[in-house]
């Protein structure tokens, strides 16, 4: 049963700003509702004041810039993602994270934004957007700034955002030559949230001979989206081969934090950090030496 809330349709980003104010910190956000109605219909969350930022135009947008890369405004919808030319050109792995993401009525309603500021460590975009080296904006009445992703996380279901403050935009930056990020989760039904799920972004030096930088981002199997760094380092400078790999999929699996819960046990969701880091490890390397 959901508590009774107000209800306030913001319109403009400074509208929903301004609202955030008078609700006098008892407010949530909503966007498409795919993860807070859960928690309100759960009891687990009752807000006096229920913002609803859906029909903030100016902050849904795909933008690509040859220079800035891409920027993603934060009630962009999965579908919308999904269905992006430039996003398709640019950042395929994103159109296939999204294709396995929830059902087409999630991504429907579910935002970018939404699914970012909700804090859950088994996110798809997640990864992807922290092995891209992404950043996001944040906006409240006093002031804007920037956070790289990888430290907007902080804990289960706690991001780094302040009282007040709206996410209002994802940035990609370009990425470099001779790199490919790919990703994959292992779950048991199709399309649902992974039990453990690895991004893996591979830059090729300049012959394609070597490894010049690696990222190596785990989703579900820490409290936040994690980058493996010690198996991120493995691979800096190093010529590739499938020992190495081998040895990267090990120290990622020591060095990730899993629960044990009525998914997996924590030994097991090890075993698959080990098993999807070598696949996409293997994958981005092969996909990088055959970029330009
Ligand atoms: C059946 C089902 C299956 C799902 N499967 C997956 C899956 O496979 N992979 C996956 O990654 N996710 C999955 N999800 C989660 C869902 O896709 C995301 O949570 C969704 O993107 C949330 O976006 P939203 O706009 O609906 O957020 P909302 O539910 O509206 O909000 C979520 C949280 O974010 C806050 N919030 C929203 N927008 C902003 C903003 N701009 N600034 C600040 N705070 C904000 C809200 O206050 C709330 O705390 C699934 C959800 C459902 C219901």
């Amino acid at each position: 049963m959901i508590h009774n809330f107000n209800y306030h349709r913001a319109t403009t980003l400074k509208e929903a700003l301004d609202q955030v104010e008078k609700s006098k910190e008892d407010y949530k956000i909503i966007c498409g509702g795919q993860s807070l109605l859960i928690l309100m219909r759960q009891g687990l969350v009752a807000p006096e004041n229920l913002i609803d930022i859906k029909s903030v135009k100016e902050m849904r947008y795909i933008d690509y810039d040859p220079k800035d890369g891409l920027k993603i405004g934060a009630t962009t919808t999965h579908r919308e993602i999904e269905k992006s030319p430039l996003i398709k050109k640019y950042y395929p792995v994103l159109v296939e994270m999204e294709n396995n993401l929830a059902s087409i009525q999630t991504r429907n309603w579910g935002t970018i934004g939404g699914n970012l500021a909700h804090g859950d460590p088994s996110s798809d975009p997640a990864p992807i957007l922290i092995a891209a080296n992404a950043t996001v904006k944040m906006a409240s009445q006093e002031k804007e700034h920037s956070l790289l992703l990888e430290d907007f996380f902080v804990d289960i279901f706690e991001t780094a955002l302040n009282e007040g403050e709206l996410l209002t935009e994802v940035q990609v930056p370009i990425l470099p030559k001779k790199t490919a990020i790919v990703y994959e989760k292992f779950n048991i039904i199709k399309n649902h949230q992974g039990i453990v799920s690895v991004a893996a972004s591979i830059t090729m030096d300049q012959d394609g001979d070597r490894c010049k930088d690696a990222r190596i981002v785990l989703g579900a199997a820490a409290a936040t989206p994690l980058r493996a760094k010690n198996a991120e380092k493995m691979l800096s400078g190093k010529k590739i081969d499938t020992k190495l790999l081998e040895n990267v999929g090990i120290k990622a699996a020591e060095e990730c934090d899993p629960v044990s819960d009525i998914h997996a046990t924590e030994t097991y969701r090890r075993d698959l950090v080990k098993a999807l880091t070598i696949k996409m490890t293997k994958k981005a390397w092969e996909h990088a030496k055959a970029t330009g």
